[in-house]
């Protein structure tokens, strides 16, 4: 029998291990991981949750569902969420398939309002929720090997750190970065991306809505921020992206001024930065007969398209369910059945976000262009030959 070292809340290891031993490594400090940690530290478990940045640079996703009301109260962090000073947001206005605007309140949604938030500080303030419940948590970290031996992940961190752990979840976002190392696959919906900008000097007293407007090569998302900031985002397919050069300053202005309300939108104000490119395609990750006690939460498990508006409030929910798997694999580490369970439910979310992506972009046809041809087509690939008009 080796000598065992004393660790944190009574856990033992033995003493030829150099790494700290935890019940669950979470990797990935988004909304998911964050979420997911937070629940575990607060149920007792050593957890460690390593976040890949600094949260230095800005993030997209800025559009609440009044739906993440009832979510954010369930973790606990309500005040920490208002105390942000989120802009309420009245509705959503679309022009998809005729030229008059469609409205959609949130005051009918029986929560309220949503929101317009900075989500630099939205996540941080996530993650640091998982640190007050006792989550150990690091920044500027990412896992860069993992392997699981004798009943243990041994994880290889940047900058060479080490540790261990029962069970690992990949919270790495639409990268699922972890999960495709270990051999899972990504069953790709579209190739989405997102080029985005903010503009700033914009009066957003009077803007609190999300716009959204098609176009021949897809649609453009405006949306209100703090600090009379309006973001707006083209959304498109990468080979169109590339092949109109769409990523670059001009192009994706002259694309703005082609739109009717969105080019009035920031009629006057400053485009201070460059575009950036986001990839927002949609994917499931399958990971089948894989018996390891590993999973995926978040967009690194089911990813959508940004039109659904649910990616926080559904990372959200899912961080309830990871949390309870996880859970469970802790208490009963040979028992395959959570993991499973867990899986099934997340096709089966699969399977209705399919649906209401088809009633998203098949009920009108507003261009009969590559972009929205495909989209008739269901959830095909794009074509992979040049584009024409
Ligand atoms: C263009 C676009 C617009 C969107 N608009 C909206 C919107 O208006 N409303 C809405 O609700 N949702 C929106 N979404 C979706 C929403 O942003 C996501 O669903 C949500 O952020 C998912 O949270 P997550 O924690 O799973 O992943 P992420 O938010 O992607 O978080 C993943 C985290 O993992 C970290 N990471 C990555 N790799 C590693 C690694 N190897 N090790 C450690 N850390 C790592 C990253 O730095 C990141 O912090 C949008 C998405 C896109 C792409």
């Amino acid at each position: 029998m080796p000598a065992r070292l004393r660790l944190r809340r009574g856990l033992t290891v033995p003493a030829s291990w150099e790494f700290p031993a935890y019940d669950v490594v979470v990797a990935g400090g988004g909304p998911a991981g964050a979420a997911t940690a937070r629940r575990l530290a607060l149920a007792g478990h050593t957890v460690a949750l390593l976040e890949r940045s600094h949260f230095e640079r800005p993030r997209v996703g800025e559009t609440l569902a009044p739906s993440l009301q009832p979510l954010l109260r369930d973790l606990g962090v309500w005040e920490r969420y208002c105390a942000l000073d989120p802009l309420p947001s009245w509705g959503t206005r679309s022009i998809w398939s005729s030229a008059v605007p469609a409205e959609h309140s949130h005051l009918e949604s029986g929560y309220g309002c949503g929101w317009h938030v900075d989500r630099r500080l939205f996540d941080r303030m996530l993650f640091d929720a998982a640190a007050g419940a006792g989550a150990e948590v690091s920044l500027g970290t990412s896992v860069v090997n993992c392997r699981y031996e004798s009943g243990s992940w041994q994880l290889t961190c940047s900058g060479g750190r080490r540790l261990t752990s029962r069970v690992l979840i990949d919270a790495t976002g639409r990268s699922a970065t972890i999960g495709r190392s270990l051999g899972a696959r990504r069953f790709a919906i579209d190739r989405l991306v997102g080029i985005t900008a903010q503009w700033t000097d914009v009066d957003v007293t009077v803007e609190r809505y999300l716009l959204i407007e098609s176009v021949p090569d897809g649609w453009w998302y405006t949306a209100p921020l703090p600090g009379n900031t309006m973001v707006a985002m083209l959304m498109t397919d990468a080979d169109i992206c590339r092949h109109h050069h769409l990523s670059a300053s001009k192009p994706w202005r002259t694309h703005l001024q082609s739109t009717t309300a969105t080019a009035l939108r920031v009629d006057g104000a400053r485009l201070p930065t460059t575009p950036r490119v986001y990839s927002a395609a949609s994917h499931r990750l399958i990971r089948p007969g894989d018996t390891r006690p590993w999973f995926a939460v978040g967009d690194a498990a089911l990813a959508v398209d940004p039109i659904s508006g649910s990616g926080v409030p559904r990372a959200l929910r899912t961080a309830e369910a990871a949390a309870t798997t996880a859970a469970q694999l802790l208490t009963h580490p040979a028992d395959a059945t959570p993991v499973t369970s867990y899986e099934s439910t997340r096709n089966t979310e699969c399977t209705t976000y399919l649906s209401t992506r088809a009633d998203y972009y098949d009920a009108a046809l507003p261009h009969p262009t590559p972009f929205w041809t495909r989209r008739k087509l269901g959830y095909d690939r794009p074509a992979p030959e040049p584009m024409r008009r």
